[in-house]
């Protein structure tokens, strides 16, 4: 679709609501420089909870399952509780989030994305959300327009509009489990950290690190941020496999989420899981892994993607 370009201001303000709920909580992780509130089995806690709302809520859920639907679940209540785990990251509701993500992979790097750092790192990583365009206010035609499927599904728009509900859910339990330490590192803490490392997923892997394939965009492979993200570092060759389960494709390139789908197909939670079309790649080195099994024992899997047959799992 075409913009128009005229002189009229794109952006719209500040964006109160989540720049008091993100920024309160910022504020409050600072307790963690308390040493009254540190213990072990908080910390744990903090990293436990990290997984579960950003590895499993957002990458798992928000991204690979809801956004690119790169597999399936057994059950469909499934995939609304991992959704719920998602709501409790604070990045909004999926229907939004999924909305917005489409519409970065639709326009990649060009003016219409919602966070290219090509104008500027902190743009990318934060502020795009603080002063939104005009263009990405989530109205009802900006919903059924990149997430027609969510938003048409009952439980995903309750979900989508009672969010804020699960965050809260989850400071609950960390006070419930343990105290005033489990609320600021396993609540306050960990949400921050979440919502660093997912922002550095639109910020750093567009900036920084190496590019296997040729997509159009800008998109790049970043060990470190896979790491903090559960694979979504691999940002370059999700670019190249929108749609595929499995990001870290090198034998090296770590990928827990992929991990975890692999493992919840052998369970039989999980199916209709799509792999990367390997064979249309551009340059994986000839020699790895990688291309040999592209090139030697591929087979047909789903509609538009190819299974690579005993992989480098
Ligand atoms: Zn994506
Ligand atoms: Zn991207």
């Amino acid at each position: 679709m075409s913009t128009t370009t005229t002189e009229a201001p794109r952006q719209t303000g500040i964006a109160w609501t989540p720049l008091i709920w993100i920024g309160t909580f910022h504020v409050l992780a600072l307790l963690a420089f308390f040493p009254q509130f540190f213990t072990w089995k908080a910390l744990a806690a903090c990293v436990v909870m990290h997984w579960v709302t950003g590895g499993l809520g957002i990458t798992l859920a928000y991204h690979r399952l809801l956004t690119h639907r790169s597999f399936q679940f057994r059950y469909k209540w499934m995939e609304y509780f991992f959704t719920a785990l998602g709501c409790a990251a604070s990045e909004g509701g999926a229907v939004g989030w999924v909305a917005d993500h489409r519409r970065h992979h639709a326009h990649s790097d060009e003016e219409d994305d919602v966070h290219s750092p090509n104008r500027g790192f902190g743009w990318a990583h934060m502020f795009w959300w603080m002063t939104p365009d005009i263009t990405s206010i989530h109205t009802a035609d900006y919903y059924e327009k990149w997430a027609p499927d969510l938003n048409r599904d009952p439980v995903h728009v309750w979900l989508d509009k009672y969010h804020y509900i699960f965050p809260l859910a989850s400071l609950g339990l960390m006070y419930a489990l343990g105290g005033l330490p489990w609320l600021v590192w396993g609540g306050f803490v960990r949400t921050v950290t979440v919502l660093h490392t997912t922002w550095l997923v639109n910020s750093a892997t567009h900036v920084w690190g190496y590019r296997t394939h040729e997509t159009r965009d800008k998109s790049t492979n970043l060990w470190w941020v896979a790491l903090l993200t559960f694979g979504e570092g691999w940002h370059n060759n999700h670019h190249a496999f929108q749609t595929s389960a499995r990001h870290g494709i090198r034998w090296w390139e770590v990928d827990m989420t992929w991990m975890t789908i692999w493992t919840m197909e052998k369970l039989g939670l999980a199916h209709s899981i799509k792999r990367p079309k390997l064979t249309h790649a551009a340059p994986v080195k000839s020699g790895s892994a990688a291309a040999v099994l592209a090139a030697s024992r591929v087979k047909s899997r789903t509609d538009d993607e190819t299974e690579l047959v005993g992989s480098t799992n």
